[in-house]
């Protein structure tokens, strides 16, 4: 499904990479935060060339939902209470200069991406968590206020108030910023050698590497799949359904998330953990939900995307492992990867030119404290049970049960196979075995997909991949009507 970014803008193609090159910096990943990291290091003076597995926009950052804002929900107090004074602040410092940064450039290039800057909310039902909330991002520096009533039909006690914040068109950002770079589209990479990245094309070898993939597909060193879990959430672009003025999202259970892009209200919820698909209906209980709140709305555009989630809600920024000094990582942006894109690229360019940067302890990828370890626990709990339980778990229906347009798992005599079934009654049948470590994928209803539960890696009804840190598709066993 298009988002409403990819429905109003293209971004120009790219050629593939055919042959050997050499460059200072090879940057993995065309998203926000590659992008970003290729462009801040060309303003350094630095050659970095983007290889792209697909189109550069075309993952997560073409369907995010583009707050830019160091509001990172109900964030202050509980990053006091686990970080300290000291490392909160300089994580809301790191984002506020992102967000600057943002306007900066847009201002200075004269990009035309829609940029409106606007204040940002988070509201809560309980006024106590507000109170301490607002008294903690003051802590911190923010000049934060608490409103007692905002302009959303949703019941709540108020909403702290961030000022200064924004929102853009993500792909006419990126797209502009694209054309002053060196990048190669449709370029996989499908191995990296110490200083030498390999694809299908040809190769580049380069002094620095930065992995800016989302989820990085190098598993060793870095391990970066026991430390991060992903989460899908689900978003409608609303008419009719008046406007707001500023970025609102709200705190605890079943958390609604709003903004303005010129006549659509964009609505976002539903998440849940990547390959927990047994509820389904998603995108219908967003729309149960705007149409109580919107009763007059139409639904013009609905797609979902999902993110990285680290232990302690901070992402991975820095050296990829303590034993490949030249290689970078950028992940586990927690949904705000924006401000964490441009985090990312300007804590990288630092790096990678030498200069001390004051907020690399905060996100260093070789932090680790034992605050994360219950979630830590939790997740490799999940990991393990993705892994076994294939052996477990009873099958559902049967090929012959299963209506059209419904997929699942089914036992056949040789093992558990996914079949989905399309309207006009066409079978796809697919090995369910991630590639990526080998647990056992669930249908997602909602978009019709084959979803791992333990790292988020996705692939359609016919085995393509949609989403990493699986690099190939799944074998599509036959197809048959
Ligand atoms: C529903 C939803 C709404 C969100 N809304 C917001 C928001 O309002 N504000 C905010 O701050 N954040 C938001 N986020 C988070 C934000 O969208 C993401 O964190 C951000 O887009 C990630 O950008 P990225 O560049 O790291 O990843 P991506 O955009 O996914 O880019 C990674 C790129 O790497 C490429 N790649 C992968 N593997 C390889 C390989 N082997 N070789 C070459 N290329 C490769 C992929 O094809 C892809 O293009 C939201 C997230 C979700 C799920």
């Amino acid at each position: 499904m298009d988002s409403i970014w990819t429905k109003t803008f293209t971004i120009r193609k790219r050629a593939s990479l055919k042959g050997d090159i050499r460059t200072d910096v090879a940057v993995i990943g065309g998203g926000m935060t590659g992008i970003l990291t290729a462009w801040q290091l060309k303003q350094a003076g630095v050659r970095a060339v983007v290889l792209e597995a697909d189109r550069i926009g075309g993952g997560q950052t073409g369907n995010t939902t583009a707050k830019i804002t160091s509001q990172h929900g109900m964030f202050c107090h509980t990053f006091i209470e686990n970080k300290g004074e000291e490392t909160a602040r300089k994580y809301v410092q790191a984002n506020q200069a992102a967000v600057e940064e943002y306007k900066r450039i847009i201002r200075e290039r004269g990009i035309s991406c829609d940029l409106r800057e606007c204040d940002s909310y988070v509201y809560s039902a309980d006024g106590d968590t507000l109170a301490k909330e607002v008294e903690a991002a003051r802590k911190l520096g923010v000049d934060a206020v608490l409103e007692n009533q905002i302009s959303l039909p949703v019941a709540c006690a108020g909403a702290v108030c961030f000022h200064g914040q924004a929102e853009f068109h993500p792909l006419k950002f990126i797209g502009a910023l694209a054309e002053e770079l060196e990048i190669y589209e449709n370029t996989p990479v499908k191995e990296v050698e110490e200083h030498l990245v390999k694809t299908p094309g040809g190769s580049v070898r380069a002094d620095k590497i930065v992995f800016a993939v989302h989820f990085p597909f190098v598993n060793f060193p870095g391990m970066y799949f026991a430390r991060m879990h992903q989460e899908r959430s689900y978003v409608l672009a609303l008419e009719n359904a008046g406007t707001i003025d500023g970025l609102y999202i709200g705190e605890g259970e079943d958390v609604l998330s709003f903004r303005q892009y010129k006549q659509y209200l964009l609505l976002g919820g539903q998440a849940h953990r990547t390959g927990e698909n047994r509820e389904g209906g998603r995108y219908d209980k967003l729309k149960e939900a705007a149409g109580k709140m919107y009763p007059e709305s139409r639904i013009a555009a609905c797609w979902s995307a999902q993110d990285c989630m680290t232990t302690d809600c901070v992402p991975f920024i820095g050296p990829y492992a303590a034993d490949r000094p030249d290689w970078y990582v950028a992940t586990g942006f927690c949904k705000w990867g924006m401000s964490s894109a441009m985090v990312s690229a300007m804590m990288l360019k630092d790096m990678i030119c030498g200069i001390t940067n004051p907020y690399t302890e905060v996100f260093a990828p070789s932090r680790f404290s034992g605050e994360e370890i219950p979630q830590l626990l939790e997740d490799t709990g999940k990991s393990v049970k993705g892994l076994t339980k294939r052996f477990f778990h009873m099958p559902q229906e049967t090929v012959d049960e299963l209506p059209r347009g419904h997929g699942g798992v089914i036992d056949t005599p040789q093992g558990k196979t996914g079949v989905y079934k399309t309207e006009d009654g066409q079978l796809f049948q697919v090995d369910i075995v991630c590639p990526h470590m080998g647990c056992e994928l669930t249908w997602n209803p909602d978009e019709r997909s084959w979803d791992c539960p333990c790292h988020g890696s996705r692939f359609d009804y016919k085995g393509n991949r949609i989403d990493g840190p699986a690099e190939e598709g799944i074998a599509l066993e036959s197809s048959l009507e």
